[in-house]
């Protein structure tokens, strides 16, 4: 089985503060509503699981959606609030911060939170993730991304620390080409088709993400170009032609949680 985990981050969409004032709540929140609502469509057109990272912030503005995905997806946690840095934050605060957000997901959606994704990929302490309560993590993206982080020397495979299990977003081997969002969205289907097939060898599964703001157009908004490119129907259109070709080639396309049980 070649597993393919299709990943959501669902968050406000906090980018905009760099380039507005005084984003209203339908730009900040409307927009990621709007673009996860699409990705359901999507996923439900070809009947296929998908793991999406709530922030507690964005589920507390739309509890009864959050609830709604649960029930046919798997509900991870993105932090908090989405301009947390747990990478530089006191780690008491980030336990509290976690704790809490942890919780509220889970009067949600009434089911059990087990998975962790870190805002902006900012990496995470992993005893403070086991005190929280959580099994395992995918903030773990092996390459260099200058102004970001470098973490080209990091694991492409999953492994476990101090109890938790993590699974790396996929880049291929060698020069550790990234295959997620930006890159998906800007570059040719073909790039993403080939860096899939070639990210597969060594790891025998591939865990790529988007963010549901990607699926709207974002043309009104300041922004860089390559923040507004290709974004709305263009990307959408873009995944559905991956997820068609993905399945033609047998890939199984599940969530994050029911990979890693079946390992
Ligand atoms: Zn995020």
């Amino acid at each position: 089985m070649k597993p393919f985990l299709l990943t959501f981050d669902v968050e406000e969409f906090d980018y905009l503060h760099h380039y507005h004032e005084k984003p209203l709540n339908a730009d900040l929140y409307g927009v990621s509503h709007e673009g996860t609502k699409r990705i359901l469509d999507l996923l439900s057109k070809y009947d296929i699981r998908a793991t999406f990272f709530v922030t507690a912030k964005f589920a507390l503005q739309y509890p009864s959606f959050i609830k709604a995905i649960s029930k046919k997806h798997e509900i991870g946690l993105h932090g908090y609030s989405h301009d947390h840095h747990y990478e530089s934050m006191d780690e008491k605060l980030v336990l509290k911060y976690l704790q809490e957000g942890k919780k509220i997901l889970e009067k949600i959606t009434q089911k059990k939170i087990t998975g962790f994704r870190a805002p902006r990929m900012g990496m995470t302490n992993y005893s403070i993730l086991k005190k929280v309560g959580l099994h395992y993590d995918s903030s773990l993206h092996p390459t260099y991304i200058p102004g970001y982080y470098n973490h080209f020397t990091e694991p492409r495979n999953c492994f476990t620390s101090e109890g938790i299990q993590v699974v790396p977003v996929s880049v291929t081997p060698l020069v550790r080409l990234p295959l997620a969002w930006l890159w998906f969205r800007n570059l040719p289907l073909l790039y993403s088709k080939l860096c899939i097939r070639w990210s597969f060898y060594g790891t025998g599964f591939i865990n790529t993400y988007f963010h549901p703001w990607e699926f709207v157009s974002l043309q009104k908004y300041r922004l860089p170009w390559y923040f507004k490119r290709n974004t709305g129907d263009k990307v959408l259109k873009k995944l559905d032609k991956l997820i068609h070709w993905g399945k033609k080639k047998g890939y199984t396309f599940m969530s994050m949680g029911d990979f890693l049980q079946r390992r």
